[in-house]
């Protein structure tokens, strides 16, 4: 129904589809579609090498098979990538989607309602796509909004990545999640486990167990302190090992993975010990921490961009409150020698931005800063693709342009191996089969 290259630009796709009656996107998605796209550069994520003159064949939004050369059958179209570089959808697996950092962000906890945060997401999911990004991790939000945006998203009412989210992060009282943070108590009380705020082992099942309740795919826990959150120290450890215990072991019931925001090393280290899947930022981890999670298989999310804007931000004077300010500046210049070390030490590693610091639509900027950090282009790109669908469990479904998965594709013009910023410019994206940004005839 919406294939081919002739599609005029998201914006304009979305309003068609609200004026779609559901009559007729069922009659639509009842005829078969099938699609041949010429890629003049194909980049094979599971090898990490870059083939030449392939065409991708789809069929309802799956790739049938990919063969050597050129060659179109009668009644499929034609996606004319000849002159691309043909790649993976990218996947980003720390987002925010339901926030931007700036200079009122403080004051939204007072003014905005959930209605405000979901019509924010409904801007960010759509150009988090536009991007190149056509799945993503969300790893904390409030109200269940990217829960709603992820159904939203799958019925296809509105346009954004594939999201796989966590709903509300969990923090302890006064930890880097709890929402309450710098507020005085006669406003907003104490938040509890559905708010995402726990202590003990009963409160913890509890808040894991609500987030299954709340339709979410995986858990979010902040194991130490942070940068952003109003409160002293950006790395004491915030939870105790019966805790994460407790988080880990329920969370596994329910075919939930583990996320852990931390920056200090002993509660990176409990939370590796405890058997979580990623680590998120990780900005203190020394070799012995590195080699802790090649034990115990971890995988590091770095979020580099999200250092490199902490620290940008940190020199404007009253852009932070002032006990932020000192922690972004301090935290901040450290996260891409941390990368680089754990590079070289062997860590597994999945690409995330922790957009939603930064600007939603601006996630390409890390494959740059990985590079320079010393990962090669290739590494680089196998972690947002191969990598992160395995980090997700999903590399039957996604991370690679192989048959029987999604055909999520996207096209930039030079080759990305010779200069990685060109995966800032993503000039073709289709994700299920469906063209969400066309080449243009100028490009
Ligand atoms: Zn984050």
């Amino acid at each position: 129904m919406t294939t081919n290259a002739n599609r005029p630009r998201l914006r304009a796709r979305l309003f068609s589809l609200l004026v779609f009656t559901g009559a007729s996107l069922a009659a639509a998605a009842a005829t078969a579609e099938e699609i041949a796209i010429y890629a003049g550069k194909l980049f094979d994520s599971e090898r990490g090498q870059l083939l030449e003159d392939r065409t991708i064949h789809v069929v309802d939004g799956r790739i049938e098979s990919v063969q050597v050369g050129f060659a179109k059958r009668e009644r499929q179209q034609l996606v004319d990538l000849r002159d691309y570089t043909v790649l993976p959808g990218l996947m980003d697996m720390h987002t925010h989607l339901a926030y931007e950092f700036g200079p009122r962000t403080y004051m939204e906890t007072f003014t905005w309602n959930a209605a405000d945060y979901t019509l924010r997401g409904v801007d960010t999911a759509g150009r988090t796509l536009a991007a190149g990004f056509t799945t993503v991790r969300d790893l904390g939000d409030k109200d269940n909004v990217t829960v709603s945006l992820r159904n939203a998203i799958n019925a296809g009412t509105i346009v954004g990545p594939r999201i796989f989210t966590a709903g509300k992060s969990i923090a302890t009282t006064g930890g880097h999640a709890d929402p309450t943070n710098g507020h005085r108590h006669a406003l907003m009380g104490s938040p509890g486990p559905a708010e995402g705020v726990v202590n003990g082992t009963d409160s913890a099942r509890q808040a894991v167990r609500q987030r299954y309740k709340d339709g979410a795919d995986l858990i979010k826990i902040t194991a130490t302190g942070g940068v952003l959150s109003v409160a002293k120290s950006g790395q004491n450890p915030q939870f105790m090992d019966d805790e994460l215990e407790a988080i880990v072991k329920t969370a596994k019931d329910y075919g939930f993975t583990v996320a852990v925001h931390a920056h200090g090393k002993e509660g990176m280290e409990r939370a590796i010990r405890a058997g979580v899947d990623s680590i998120e930022h990780g900005t203190y981890m020394d070799a012995e921490t590195m080699d802790l999670m090649r034990r115990f298989n971890t995988w590091y999310v770095p979020t580099i961009l999200a250092g490199e804007w902490v620290t940008e931000k940190s020199a404007v004077e009253g852009f932070f409150p002032d006990v932020v300010r000192t922690k972004a500046a301090t935290i901040g210049p450290l996260i891409q020698n941390t990368f680089a070390e754990a590079y070289k030490r062997g860590v597994k590693i999945a690409f995330g931005t922790d957009s939603g610091v930064s600007r939603h639509g601006d996630n390409g900027r890390e494959f740059v800063l990985m590079v320079r950090a010393g990962m090669t282009p290739a590494d680089a790109i196998r972690s947002a693709t191969w990598n992160a669908a395995q980090l997700l469990g999903a590399e039957d479904e996604l991370g690679s342009i192989s048959p029987g998965k999604h055909a999520d594709i996207i096209a930039v013009k030079g080759n990305p191996l010779e200069d990685i910023s060109e995966l800032q410019r993503v000039r073709f994206v289709m994700k299920g089969g469906e063209v969400f940004k066309p080449v243009r005839a100028a490009e």
